[in-house]
């Protein structure tokens, strides 16, 4: 589904990401680890169009969308997670979910002439959509509760849920276990899950838990140093003597 070849991506000579490879298959849950300044976020960024590469490129489906921005990334259906911004804190999470881009049509002076009644059949299709996905998500009891104040856990699977109020075909996950508690992260685990049995999602993600990247991930990609180092299965990159090697280095 994606190619990355030869991607580099340099911070004033330093070079974050260093002529990585890596292909991720269609309908994958593909987990991406390594030791800490490897290079996986921004291999991450530049993949969805947050930063530009120095040289190399991805495609999607072989189209080439290397440093397409994130919102034509978007309309391909390649997203990445991101924190919920400051401001839509004070919204509810049905709120918050209502206000993904893309999930409603939008105003256009048509519809503000002549179609009030179908933006308020529109508003309750949303509204309905936002729901079915706060219960996928099994957080139903939270959509009147404001973003701001819910757990950190639960933060995460609101921003898997924005991916949800769109057509998402591949989705970057970065560092979803990162302060969430077991449970909470065994309940992101079975979304990621289901989102890819039962519709098809594909997924890249970051995350220095192995117990849940065994649980989930299958390939497994190892980076450092900018490059990717080996791919398999968990049990084999653990038993990788480069990885093993790579990680002891830090
Ligand atoms: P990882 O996600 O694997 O921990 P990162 O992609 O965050 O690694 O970082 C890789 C390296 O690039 C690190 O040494 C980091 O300090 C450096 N780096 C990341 N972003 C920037 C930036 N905007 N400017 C300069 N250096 C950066």
């Amino acid at each position: 589904m994606i190619t990355v070849e030869g991607l580099q991506k340099n911070f004033g000579g330093f070079y974050a990401v260093d002529g990585a490879s890596l292909s991720i298959d269609e309908g994958s849950i593909t987990g991406l680890i390594g030791p800490n300044g490897a290079g996986k976020t921004t291999l991450f960024n530049v993949i969805a169009g947050v930063l530009q590469p120095s040289d190399g490129k991805v495609t999607m489906k072989g189209e080439d969308i290397t440093g397409l921005p994130p919102h034509e990334l978007f309309h391909k259906g390649l997203l990445r997670t991101f924190q919920i911004a400051h401001e839509f804190e004070s919204m509810s999470c049905r709120e918050n979910l209502m206000m993904v881009p893309g999930a409603q049509s939008g105003e256009t002076l048509w519809n503000t002439w002549f179609g009030r009644k179908r933006i308020a059949n529109e508003e309750r299709a949303l509204r309905a959509k936002a729901d079915e996905v706060l219960e996928f998500l099994t957080v139903e009891h939270l959509a009147n509760h404001k973003a701001g104040q819910i757990s950190g856990g639960q933060k995460k699977l609101l921003e898997l849920g924005r991916t949800m109020m769109v057509d998402a075909k591949i989705v970057f996950l970065d560092e979803v276990g990162a302060g969430v508690n077991r449970t909470l992260l065994n309940t992101i685990g079975d979304a990621i899950l289901r989102l890819n049995r039962e519709r098809n999602y594909t997924f890249v993600v970051i995350e220095h838990d192995m117990d849940f990247i065994g649980r989930i991930c299958d390939p497994v990609i190892c980076m450092a140093e900018g490059k990717v180092l080996a791919e398999g299965t968990l049990d084999e990159i653990k038993a990788n003597e480069q990885v093993i090697e790579a990680y002891l280095g830090t």
